[in-house]
Order: structure tokens, then sequence, then C-alpha cells
């Protein structure tokens, strides 16, 4: 069930749109003050955030900014009071994904979360990768291949989604120590062999996709 958030404080409006949200099937809670919505939205997990632009304590555009500089990934829709071009534009500027402007229908707002909704689940979507036989879950560093969980290392799971997402590339030991290790290491690039070597073992070594290239390096087709 998808969670909305509701930070608004007239509260006639809030409680219409909790009211409304809740006959659809939607989780709601709400936040009537903008410290404690900002509290409740960087605490805990929500599909969707209505928040409004003028509140008590902290306003939209603080929390707004303050959400995305933590890496909140909410799908967070503002309320403007009117119709202000100034405010839309500083609204996209601090990471707000879409607006309603009040006074506003039900059925508006309920068509904006569905489109937010829709895209938050295209961008879990994104966050997996599969290849071969293998599904591979970025925001959580797990592997399946068929189905049963492989145990890697950070690196071992860096390297391998590198390599998937450069398939069909030669990848040299140095491009691989530098955009996987970092600028900084400088130590023996045969790290990058151990790595390789380890990924071949725990993933299936019968069906040897990690092609070595000669003198250069490595690459998957
Ligand atoms: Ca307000």
């Amino acid at each position: 069930m998808p969670k909305i958030l509701i930070i608004e404080d007239e509260k006639s409006i809030q409680r219409m749109i909790a009211y409304d949200l809740k006959q659809l099937g939607y989780e709601v809670e709400s936040a009537v003050d903008g410290f404690e919505g900002y509290k409740k939205a960087s605490t805990f997990h929500y599909d969707v955030i209505l928040l409004d632009l003028m509140l008590p304590n902290m306003n939209g555009m603080d929390i707004c900014k303050k959400l995305r500089d933590e890496g909140n990934n909410s799908y967070i829709i503002m309320l403007t009071a009117v119709d202000d071009e100034f405010n839309k534009i500083q609204g996209f500027d601090v990471g707000a994904d879409d607006y309603v402007t009040k006074p506003f229908s039900p059925r508006e707002l309920t068509a904006r979360i569905r489109a937010g909704l829709r895209r938050q689940g295209n961008s879990e979507k994104e966050d997996i990768i599969y290849y071969e036989d293998l599904k591979i879950v970025q925001s959580s560093y797990e592997v399946y291949q068929n189905d049963e969980k492989v145990d890697l290392t950070l690196k071992e799971f860096e390297l391998l989604v590198y390599f998937i997402l450069n398939k069909g590339k030669a990848l040299s030991r140095d491009q691989l120590l530098t955009n996987l290790w970092g600028f900084s290491y400088d130590g023996d690039s045969r790290v990058v062999d151990v790595h390789v070597f380890k990924l071949r073992e725990k993933i299936d070594p019968k069906a040897n996709w990690i092609k070595t290239v000669r003198g250069i390096g490595y690459k998957i087709v």
C-alpha cells in the first residue's frame, strides 16, 4: 500500500485530502507543522509527500531542499496557495517533482499522485539489473543467480555492475582501478585480477562470461 505524507497546516484542507486518499486505499499520515512534517519525512519512508509552501516553523521550500540534501527520493508534490510563477520555479529548483495550485479538485490531486507513484515504480525497475541468469538489486547490493543469493564483497559487487553496464567493451585494468578503486589507489593492479578471479568463482565458473582480453584486461559479452 503506497504511503503518503501530508504536510499542511490548514486543517480543513489536510483533513479533506487525508479522507479522500484513505478512501482510495492509501496509507496516510499528516503533519500540521513544518518542522514536525520534516521530522516525519526524514525518519520514515513515504512514496509521496504533499507539501504545503507556507507552514509554521519551517516552510515547504526549506523542507524540500533539506530532504533532497539528505538523499530523500520520495515523490514531492508542492501545494501552492496561488498560481505563483516565482514559487513554481523555486519549487523545482529545490527538488520538488510536481505542484498543484489551490484550490484543487480531489481528482486533480489523485491524478498527480498516481503519476508520481508510476514514476516511483519505474525508478525501482531501474534499480534492478538483469544479465543472463543474474538479478542485481543496486540499492541493497544483492545479487541472485537463478533466484539464489550470491554473497559478494562490496568491491566484487561494484565490479560486477561495472562489467554489466559496460558490456561488450574491453576494460583495461587501469580503467577498472580508476573507476572502482579511485585515483588515489597506488597499489598493485593485480588487485583487479584477484577480484575477477573471485567473481568468476562465485558466479557459476562454467558460464565464463568474463573474458580475458590479452594485454588489456577484461570484457563481458
Ligand atoms: Ca499553509
